[in-house]
């Protein structure tokens, strides 16, 4: 029934191999090694791969991997009731040598193997014919949250009691559904939360100007005065037909001359707050450590003189699993996390509190590094020489839901490119909403104000075929030896069919360098949802067979959402696109580029 089963080190060498067929397994467990072993995967111990499924389990003590294969379609219930003997029978029969670092030996279990196989083979008979016990409550699919119920609540209160209901009310299919309105009303809720933030802002700023109203005095409309007789000043004012009238936007236009020289060079890191917790490195004191601890704390009970134990480990995991989940990440990815965390951990004896605490932050720290590392390596300025080199503009498409910060974003990383030494041609694609275009011009003015003749604008009204436009532009582009083309998109919702297929026909037909994907820190896992759906829209409307989809993301309103940074984990472990820029504010320099310590630092508070 198996068909493979191979003991090896992390560092490569096979200590004992099993086959009772004569396939070559090597391209399967590779994968296994290389998609889920070296990513820190190690979640989940299972994995699918061609026809087979592979399971493993690690041993952290020696530094072993444990790996069985057998068909996909087969049902076996032993496999980790069968792995986990294996592993015990292997470490107890091998240790002395396992210890003494001593991998190519002679290791004779194929005896050991076999019997342990059988009696798996009968443990797994006699459970079948056992009468099916109802599943509790936490093997049930009510109990694993999915992405699409993690969004916030209007009002939610962070308890672990609240999080179960909006848990339960996800997965009970049907009886207590979630209506888009009600998705709408979150975002709507967290976009009032910003405004507030903003106008919070705002008020300071008026309390200080003499003569300003008192927040507090009630405002009533006033009716509008028309003015009578032949005066047509008022009428004038209304005409908003003229090219200068249209431009008026700009006629507050006083540049921020002292934000030029602000960005040349690569984009910098977000910045990671201060850092208390390297006191605990340090020894601390009681009362000092006590202070510095935060969610360490979860791990106070594993200290002892004894080797860790799943089951020793399981509250403490469970609270970390919580913690992850009120900052926001997806409650399958804070699971597969501390299950990495706990696969990393078995085995190993921690002796005291600092190691413990040490240990686990430096696992997890390990994880999410890995983690929010891109597996592919996103070099704006580098590809855009390049292009440049060939003789062709660098073309960049955005998208993404309406008012996520597209256009703002989009002026941002324009005038980090021309910072940079590049001139830019901005595309007006979004032909749908009115004032699209003169936002846009706006912020070319405002750019051609702080770096004269850098950056040009082509656009071409409203209500064309955007993919026309975009490809004139392109071409306008290259005739005016323009470096690089950044593309601005309609805004459209990831379920709306006829705009999706426009975006796919856009990339499909200009062919753009990189398509980046505009997604809200702000709402949090519904920007996973947008992504994931965009990306599968793009790969069914593209009709080709090896479809353009996101190749990156921009994670704007990272100012708004304190210490919640679950989405940007959340973003990269399900769609494995990097994070390439995190909007952090509203002007041109407030543009960085993500920074797994920054985030990991966020997450341990
Ligand atoms: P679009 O409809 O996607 O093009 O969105 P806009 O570019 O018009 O942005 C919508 C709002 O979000 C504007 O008020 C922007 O100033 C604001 N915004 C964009 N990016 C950020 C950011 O990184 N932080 C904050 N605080 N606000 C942002």
């Amino acid at each position: 029934m198996l068909d493979l089963f191979s003991i090896f080190s992390k560092g490569g060498i096979v200590l004992w191999c099993f086959q009772s067929t004569s396939d070559i397994f090597s391209p399967s467990v590779n994968a296994l090694i290389r998609s889920v072993i070296l990513q820190e995967r190690s979640g989940n111990n299972s994995f699918n791969h061609n026809a087979l499924t592979l399971q493993y389990k690690l041993d952290n003590e020696f530094e072993l991997v444990f790996v069985v294969a057998y068909q996909r379609i087969l049902q076996l219930s032993y496999v980790d009731k069968f792995l986990n003997d294996v592993h015990l029978e292997f470490r107890d029969k091998y240790k002395n040598e396992l210890r003494g670092g001593r991998h190519i030996i002679d290791f004779d279990f194929k005896t050991a193997f076999d019997k342990i196989l059988r009696e798996c083979e009968s443990w797994a008979k006699s459970q079948a014919k056992i009468p099916k016990q109802m599943r509790t409550f936490e093997d049930s699919l009510k109990s694993k949250k999915t992405v699409a119920s993690m969004i916030e609540r209007k009002g939610e209160e962070k308890s672990k009691k609240s999080v179960k209901i909006v848990e339960n009310k996800a997965l009970t299919n049907g009886k207590v559904e979630e209506s888009p309105e009600m998705e709408d009303d979150v975002i709507a809720a967290n976009r009032a939360k910003l405004a507030n933030k903003l106008a919070k802002k705002g008020q300071k700023e008026v309390k200080k100007s003499p003569g300003a109203k008192s927040p507090k005095a009630e405002r009533v409309k006033q009716p509008r005065v028309w003015a009578l007789g032949g005066d047509t000043r008022d009428l004038r004012s209304l005409d908003f037909s003229d090219d200068k009238d249209a431009d008026r936007g700009d006629l507050d236009i006083s540049p921020d001359t002292h934000l030029v020289g602000q960005m040349a060079g690569a984009i910098r890191d977000l910045e990671v707050e201060s850092d208390e917790s390297s006191s605990e490195d340090d020894e601390p004191s009681a009362p000092q450590q006590k202070k510095s601890l935060g969610v360490f704390s979860i791990f106070k009970g594993l200290v002892g003189s004894k080797a860790l134990t799943e089951e020793a480990m399981r509250p403490a995991l469970d609270k970390l699993r919580d913690h992850l989940i009120a900052k926001n990440v997806a409650a399958d990815i804070a699971n597969k996390l501390c299950d990495s965390v706990a696969a990393k951990l078995e085995g190993k004896v921690l002796g005291t509190f600092d190691s413990v605490a040490k240990t686990v932050k430096a696992t997890l720290t390990e994880s999410l590094m890995l983690l929010l590392s891109p597996k592919r390596r996103v070099d704006i300025l580098r590809d855009a020489m390049h292009a440049k080199e060939q003789g062709r503009p660098y073309v960049v498409v955005f998208c993404g839901v309406n008012g996520v910060g597209k256009s703002t974003n989009l002026a941002k990383i324009c005038f980090w490119l021309v910072e940079n030494g590049l001139s830019v041609l901005v595309a007006a694609c979004d032909t749908f909403r009115a004032g699209a275009v003169e936002q846009l011009r706006t912020h070319v003015r405002r750019l051609n104000a702080l770096h004269p003749g850098a950056v040009r604008l082509y656009e071409k009204g409203y209500g064309k075929d955007a993919a026309g436009i975009a490809a004139e532009a392109v071409r306008a582009a290259a005739d005016a030896r323009a470096d690089v083309v950044l593309v601005d998109t309609a805004g459209r919702m990831q379920d709306n069919e006829p705009l999706m297929r426009a975006l796919a026909k856009l990339i499909k037909v200009n062919a753009p360098d990189l398509v980046l994907f505009v997604g809200e820190a702000l709402v949090g896992n519904e920007a996973v949802d947008q992504l994931v759906k965009f990306n599968q829209a793009l790969a069914d409307h593209s009709s080709s067979a090896d479809p353009h989809v996101v190749d990156g993301i921009v994670l704007t309103k990272f100012d708004t959402i304190d210490d919640k940074v679950g989405a940007a984990v959340s973003m990269t472990y399900i769609t494995g696109q990097p994070i390439v820029f995190v909007g952090t504010g509203q002007t041109y320099t407030d543009l960085k580029a993500l920074n797994a310590n920054a985030v990991v630092h966020a997450l341990m508070k």
